[in-house]
C-alpha cells in the first residue's frame, strides 16, 4: 500500500502548485473512488485508488523520465545560483524539485540527457558495473588513423595512468577536421576528451546521441524534451554500440 496526501497526489499528478491543489479539492472539483472528497489532507492508496479531476480519471505516474537535447553552455546538474541548469530548460508542467539529471555532460557538450525523480532507474544507469553504453558525436582538430581506433579497441590508457575499457570509434566524415562517432560504457571525468587527448587530439564540438538503446529524438530541438516511452525505459538498459 502505498498512501499519499491527495492534494500531493493532484498537485504532482495534475501538475499544479500545492495551493492551486487544495483550492480544487476544497472548491469541489476532486473525486477518490467516485465519491466526492474537500479534504486536501486526506490519505489515499496510490496502488488501488482512482482520482478524478473534474469526473476525468487521472492516470498515476510515480515516477517522471524525460529525455532532455541539452545546448552547450547550460549546466548538467540540479540547482546552480548562477548559470542555467538541465531543469530551468524544462517547461512548467514537469517541474518537480525532485527531479535530477541522471548522468553529467560538460558544460559544452550537448545531446541526449535523461532528468528523472527514480533513483533507482538513476543508480542503474549510471552504475559502473551495467557498463551501459553510451555514444557521441566528436568533431575533432586532427586527423584519426587505425593506431589510434584500435588503441580505443583494445582499452586505452588515458596520461594519468587510468585503463579505459575498451571502445569504438568510427569515422563519419573523414579529413582534417573529422566527425567521429565514439561508444563507451564508462564515464570517467572528462573521458571521451581525456581519450583523445591522449593522442594529442582536441575535441572541437561533442555530442551525446545515445545511451544504451535509447538514441537523441531527431525531432528533437536543442534545448526541447520529451517523455521517454515506456519502451525506451527498457530499452536504454539494453546494450547496444551503434
Ligand atoms: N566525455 C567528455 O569529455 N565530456 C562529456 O561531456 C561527456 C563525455
Amino acid at each position: 500500500m502505498a498512501l499519499m496526501r491527495l492534494d500531493k497526489f493532484i498537485s504532482e499528478q495534475a501538475i499544479v502548485s500545492r495551493k492551486d491543489a487544495s483550492k480544487l479539492i476544497y472548491t469541489g472539483h476532486v473525486s477518490v473512488n467516485d465519491t466526492l472528497c474537500k479534504d486536501p489532507s486526506f490519505k489515499l492508496d496510490t496502488d488501488t485508488s482512482t482520482v478524478s479531476l473534474d469526473g476525468k480519471p487521472i492516470a498515476y505516474q510515480k515516477h517522471l523520465y524525460i529525455m532532455l537535447y541539452k545546448p552547450a553552455g547550460i549546466l548538467c546538474v540540479s540547482k546552480d545560483p548562477k548559470v542555467s541548469t538541465v531543469l530551468d530548460l524544462l517547461p512548467d508542467k514537469w517541474r518537480r524539485p525532485t527531479l535530477f539529471p541522471a548522468g553529467r555532460l560538460d558544460k559544452d557538450t550537448t545531446g541526449l540527457v535523461i532528468l528523472t525523480d527514480d533513483g533507482d532507474f538513476a543508480h542503474r544507469l549510471l552504475s559502473p558495473k551495467k557498463e551501459i553504453w553510451k555514444t557521441y558525436h566528436a568533431r575533432l582538430d586532427a586527423p584519426i588513423n587505425d593506431t589510434i581506433i584500435k588503441s580505443f579497441e583494445e582499452g586505452t590508457t588515458l596520461p594519468d595512468g587510468t585503463p579505459c575499457h575498451p571502445a569504438f570509434l568510427k569515422v563519419l566524415e573523414d579529413g582534417d577536421e573529422p566527425l567521429v562517432e565514439l561508444s563507451i560504457c564508462e564515464g570517467k571525468y572528462h573521458q571521451v576528451k581525456r581519450m583523445f587527448g591522449t593522442f594529442q587530439i582536441g575535441v572541437n564540438t561533442l555530442k551525446r546521441v545515445a545511451i544504451g538503446g535509447v538514441c537523441l529524438d531527431t525531432s528533437l530541438k536543442e534545448g526541447e524534451s520529451r517523455l521517454l516511452l515506456e519502451t525506451e525505459q527498457i530499452a536504454i538498459f539494453c546494450e547496444k554500440k551503434l
